[in-house]
């Protein structure tokens, strides 16, 4: 198939372990930011084609790992509404909240529809006039794009009954909250390539200046990840901290400049809470003044909810880089795909859930 079997073929994957084989003479640590990346290097193998001076830890890039409890509560709480239609990609239904999922809302009689575009949502929206509509606006700079483009469209349409409860997260906020940690083993970045469509890389140059990181653009096929690798293991070798772009059959230094103005026209940066992590500031979206009449927070009376983070579950550390999935204690035995408790055993890019599909239970290697 174009485009993917070029970029997983097996003897250029030898050559390329080879070149990092080559170029490592010391230990480094490595996050590659985004869920889809760390299931490819778990589903490969990546990491274990790779010299054992390299560790590779897996970054918050998962949107479903880091929507913090609250906002499931709170979708759960929407959701359950008889006037309401709660719509939502797969992925956010069996994410525990603080008693249930909303996919439990779903059994109930709820309204909960699995939506494929927040352009669905508008439609559903439009031919349901006496309903109101919610889409679960879930994501990294990724999906902003098509969320702002629905609420923007159903704004133009005057759909009143349309409401986005908004959890968009952005990628730089996060790398800065990483690397500033007393506690952080991080020494150059994997950035997420489809982020980087969107949003270009300038926003990384003063990241990596200011932290003395390597921060290399990289895509999801086992050859991107391998020769992302490669090209930040040869900056952290001649003590170079730059921004490289492997991904630049996507990515240009200064993105998709239309969606920008889009995102920049709908949303405004606010500080977000990120499950595990807490709060970030200036790390969100949330719905410009323009837009607030579409958000299903304020419509629905439901912006005020704190809830506590379950003790248990340890994705926070695993999503800053400082524990692997298996170092958790429930990790196979109380926490798996039929009981979750927490959001990255769910997700398909959740780390938790590439290491039980993999079956990464081993501690010694990963
Ligand atoms: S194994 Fe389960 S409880 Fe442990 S960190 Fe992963 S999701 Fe949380």
């Amino acid at each position: 198939m174009k485009y993917l079997d070029e970029y997983r073929d097996a003897e250029t994957a030898k050559q390329y372990a080879e070149a990092i084989r080559r170029t490592t003479t010391r230990p480094w640590t490595i996050m590659e930011v985004c869920g889809g990346q760390t299931h490819s290097i778990v589903k490969y193998g990546i990491d274990e084609l790779l010299p054992k001076e390299i560790t590779l830890v897996h970054g918050p890039g998962c949107p479903v790992c880091v929507t913090p409890v609250e906002l499931i509560d709170k979708a759960i709480e929407i959701a359950a509404r008889p006037e309401v239609i709660f719509c939502s990609f797969g992925d956010m239904l069996r994410v525990p909240g603080t008693e249930k999922d909303l996919l439990s809302v779903k059994a109930n009689g709820g309204d909960v529809r699995i939506v494929y575009s927040p352009l669905d949502a508008v439609k559903i929206a439009r031919d349901f006039p006496d309903r109101q509509v919610v889409f679960f606006a879930v994501g990294f700079e990724t999906t902003a794009p098509a969320n702002a483009m629905s609420v923007y469209q159903a704004h133009q349409k005057g759909l009143k009954n349309f409401s986005l409860l908004v959890s968009h997260v952005l990628v730089p906020p996060a790398m800065e909250a990483i690397l500033s940690s007393p506690a952080n083993l991080v020494q150059g970045f994997l950035a997420a390539g489809h982020v980087c469509t969107v949003m270009g890389y300038t926003e990384y140059e003063p990241i990596a200046k200011k932290y003395h990181v390597p921060i290399v653009v990289t895509g999801f096929e086992p050859l991107d990840i391998l020769q992302g690798v490669f090209m930040c293991i040869k900056q952290l070798e001649e003590g170079r901290s730059e921004v490289e772009n492997q991904y630049s059959r996507s990515v240009r230094r200064q993105g998709n400049e239309p969606a920008q103005q889009l995102i920049r026209e709908v949303f405004r940066v606010i500080p977000r809470k990120w499950r595990g992590v807490g709060e970030i500031p200036q790390s969100g979206l949330g719905l410009s003044e323009k837009f607030t009449e579409h958000d299903a927070e304020l419509r629905f009376g439901v912006a005020d909810r704190h809830v506590d983070e379950s003790p248990e579950c340890i994705s926070g550390l695993i999503l800053q880089g400082l524990k692997k999935p298996h170092e958790c204690p429930a990790f196979g035995t109380r926490c798996n795909p039929e009981h979750p408790l927490g959001a990255t055993m769910v997700s398909s890019e959740g780390a938790c859930a590439a290491y039980y599909r993999y079956r990464r239970f081993d501690k010694e290697r990963s």
